[in-house]
């Protein structure tokens, strides 16, 4: 919830505080805490050898930068606030944070440190009694365990610097919120007491900062092995390194298909290539379906089921697919945090397999509600007869159908399509088609390149995920015209591909099933 600056500067600091740790206990904020209850390899190298640490990737900061505006926003609920700001070093955050505690003010990133122990809530309310309420702001939905985590050692470490902490809050989005005009955070954000939670999992604080201030102190990295503790709660950032030799196997047990904690069971053994799974191992169908094609690098084929698939589809087909951005706080009236929201469409229409598809295509000009204007549009393109066609339907169909709850006229409309839309990824997901070069995954990004040969590594953009952020940066940051006119060329040709890309797919299918689609 810090703001980007202030981590930096924060992580400066705390590599100076790095450099006194041999003389005296290493401060460990509740960043670190967290990390140390993740992984102690992660708690040493963040204090140890940091330049092994990746900075965050776009996707990432994305994350940060969400929870800061949500951050911002949960300040406003406290008016007379005041920020203690990163600017000259933690020290300074201490000296300012003690003056403004007798101010009795609502205190943003109020900073204090307790046995080694640097806490820096998002607020520190003043309360009756002279007392105070800690009041961690989260850009999720819920309250979590590593929440509870993090306000437990903020509480601990405010304690034993002398305030009295009378409620501990976390204050989350409230995922039921609809915007209608301006944003009501009083509405928006809701402050969950888990005080009582908070007491009890405190009681455990004082020994795990004392176990991971031996951990930091050590001269040797702690051997940590793999586990599910590498993404749980949090992706590490250590992973590159420390899933190096899983990696090293393309054709790893972590790929197979809904493998779950068998995957553990085998590592622990010492398989990580699917070529040295024992016979005798149990494996699913589909878990069967990868590993055999891939010992024989044979495509696995059921052309009787794919058959029946494109047996199915009507002429014309109209290929459609979105692109949608979400955001924690709504951007539009009637929407909700995190809703899905289409800013672009593309949709090859093909009359029969041998005729040149038309292209379609929509993108959103940040004008008006792009609800509306997608299903405008849509409804015109749409014609009476013909299978709509989506790579993962449900998604599409979910767009669609919580597009049209802002223009209730549609319903009837929607209603109609919604009986004529198939799903592309059944024959993978049911792996009626399997590639060896799939590495477990029927995402469309590499069905495409091992059934066609087309690829997106060659696109300026690749991945819905790049498609959101960059639709965001170039309408709603200023940058320059000619930017935005790249990057509105660039989604255009990433969203038109994986269109042409499902027809594509359907051909390679057809001569696969020895048919074409009526
Ligand atoms: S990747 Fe896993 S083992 Fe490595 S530091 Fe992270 S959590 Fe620990």
């Amino acid at each position: 919830m810090k703001k980007r600056t202030g981590v930096l500067k924060l992580a400066a600091c705390l590599d100076c505080a790095q450099s006194r740790r041999q003389m005296a206990k290493a401060f460990i904020s509740k960043s670190k805490y967290l990390a140390g209850l993740q992984c102690a390899k992660l708690l040493w190298t963040h204090y140890n050898a940091r330049q092994l640490l990746p900075a965050p990737d776009a996707s990432t900061q994305a994350i940060f930068d969400q929870g800061h505006v949500v951050g911002e926003l949960a300040q406003s609920l406290y008016p007379g606030g005041v920020e203690v700001t990163m600017d000259r070093g933690i020290d300074q955050t201490i000296k300012d944070t003690q003056a403004l505690l007798q101010a009795r003010k609502p205190i943003f990133e109020g900073s204090l440190n307790y046995g080694g122990v640097y806490a820096r809530a998002d607020v520190l309310n003043p309360v009756a009694g002279g007392k105070w309420d800690i009041i961690e702001v989260k850009s999720s939905t819920s309250v979590k365990d590593v929440n509870v985590a993090d306000l437990a050692v903020q509480r601990y470490c405010y304690e034993g610097a002398g305030l009295k902490i009378r409620r501990c809050y976390l204050m989350h989005i409230n995922r039921d919120y609809v915007r209608k005009g301006d944003i009501d955070a009083s509405k928006l954000l809701i402050a969950e007491d888990v005080t009582g939670i908070v007491d009890e999992r405190m009681q455990e604080v004082a020994s795990e900062i004392t176990a991971m201030q031996r951990t930091i102190a050590k001269k040797a990295c702690p051997a940590v092995d793999i586990g599910p503790h590498c993404s749980d709660p949090y992706d590490c950032p250590m992973t590159s390194l420390c899933w190096a030799h899983v990696q090293k196997h393309e054709r790893n047990v972590f790929t197979l298909p809904r493998i779950g904690g068998k995957a553990w069971d085998l590592y622990k053994t010492g398989v990580i290539a699917n070529s040295e799974i024992p016979s005798a191992f149990s494996l699913g169908s589909n878990q069967a379906i990868q590993v055999e094609a891939e010992r024989t690098e044979t495509r696995h084929v059921e052309p009787v089921n794919i058959a029946e698939f494109l047996g199915g589809l009507k002429f014309p087909l109209y290929l459609l697919d979105f692109e949608t951005f979400q955001a924690a706080i709504p951007m539009l009236e009637n929407s909700k945090p995190y809703q899905q929201l289409p800013f672009q469409f593309s949709l090859h229409v093909a009359a029969d397999m041998k005729a040149k598809p038309k292209h379609h295509a929509w993108l959103w000009d940040g004008d008006g509600d792009p609800r509306q204007l997608m299903l405008a549009e849509l409804k015109r393109l749409i014609g009476p007869r013909g299978s709509i066609v989506s790579y993962n339907a449900v998604f599409e169909k979910g767009i669609m159908k919580t597009a049209v709850e802002s223009v209730k006229s549609m319903k009837p409309w929607l209603k109609k399509i919604n009986s004529r839309v198939v799903d592309l990824l059944v024959p993978f997901r049911k792996f009626w088609v399997y590639d060896p070069s799939q590495l477990g995954s029927a995402s469309m990004k590499v069905v495409l390149p091992a059934l066609t040969g087309k690829s997106y590594s060659d696109m300026e953009i690749s991945d819905g995920g790049m498609a959101s952020r960059e639709f965001l940066r170039v309408m709603f940051t200023d940058v320059d015209p000619e930017e935005r006119r790249r990057v509105r060329s660039d989604l255009e040709a990433y969203c038109g591909l994986d269109t042409l890309g499902m027809l594509d797919i359907l051909q390679a299918l057809s001569s696969m099933a020895g048919r074409r689609p009526r």
